[in-house]
């Protein structure tokens, strides 16, 4: 496994495995990499005959009172587990390889963007499609690999791709946790030891949820009472939102008959977690 900084260089290997009729499966990260991400090189790696892992914290998606400077950042850490996954190449260029300083092109994905963590987080989806279809556009992966846990971002980069016709299949892989069910995630490591046990608050909570729901509750407004008391009984924990979605276009539900996800953001201290979970009533 080799580590590649320029897009030129990249782009070149890229052509050679092209010219040898090779397939290539891509995976975008921001780094700091746990078992969520090994689950998608993994699944790339079997699906393609060449792996592409990116390592970029992007600047484009963070908030200006976001966690740019301190995101978790640990490449030597990264090499070695993409090599053991048995990724081919990281792909690890500085802010400047990635963005033309007097760049003007924007792309934005109108309406699944508005709820959820694209009302909380107005410019973050913004900076992930731009991020995410310049790799598309560097790296022409056959496939590439997202995970659930950012389900809202999953939704986006499937209509982002549909939408602008690119050649490329986008593979949604499940949530992986921690034994106590905590959802891996590189904010994770910024958790004190107390707050780590208080995060366990968000799967506990949606637990109770899913529970609710295989009994037969269809009213989204008793479910989301459910989470809230849960989460509430966790001083620690500041809800940012707690929601009740269709699972295709991410808009509220008034009842529970289709195939819904439930979308939760916490505040644990000052670290603000996600987690969610899909369930299709008499389906799960
Ligand atoms: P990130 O580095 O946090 O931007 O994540 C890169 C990719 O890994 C995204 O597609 C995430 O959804 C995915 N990912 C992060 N955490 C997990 C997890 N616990 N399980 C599955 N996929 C994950």
């Amino acid at each position: 496994m080799i580590t590649i900084n320029a897009i030129n260089e990249l782009r070149k290997q890229i052509n050679e495995w092209k010219l040898k009729g090779l397939t290539v499966g891509l995976v975008p990260t921001m780094g700091f990499l746990h078992e969520g991400h090994e689950s998608l090189i993994k699944r790339a790696k079997k699906e393609n005959d060449r792996v592409v892992v990116s390592v970029f914290v992007n600047p484009t998606q963070f908030g200006p009172n976001e966690d740019l400077e301190s995101y978790p950042r640990d490449i030597k850490h990264d090499e070695a587990l993409c090599s053991n996954a048995g990724a081919n190449i990281i792909f690890n260029p500085s802010p400047s390889e990635m963005y033309y300083k007097d760049a003007s092109t924007t792309i934005n994905v109108l309406g699944l963007t508005e709820g959820l963590c694209g009302a909380k987080r107005p410019v973050h989806f913004g900076g992930v499609c731009l991020v995410v279809s310049k790799l598309f556009n560097i790296v022409t992966p056959n496939r590439a690999y997202f995970g659930e846990k950012d389900a809202q971002q999953l939704a986006v980069i499937k209509k982002m791709v549909r939408d602008l016709n690119f050649d490329i299949e986008v593979v949604g892989c499940p949530i992986v946790r921690e034994i106590d069910g905590l959802a891996k995630s590189s904010r994770n490591s910024y958790l004190s030891e107390h707050e780590r046990s208080a995060a366990l608050v968000l799967n506990q909570s949606l637990t109770l949820a899913k529970e609710a729901l295989l009994a037969g509750k269809n009213d989204p407004a008793a479910i989301k009472n459910i989470i809230t008391k849960k989460l509430d009984s966790e001083s620690l924990a500041k809800i940012d939102y707690v929601e009740i979605v269709d699972s295709l276009t991410l808009k509220p539900v008034d009842i529970i008959n289709s195939s819904i996800l439930v979308a939760i953001a916490v505040y644990i201290g000052k670290t603000r977690l996600i987690d969610n979970f899909t369930f299709t009533q008499g389906g799960n």
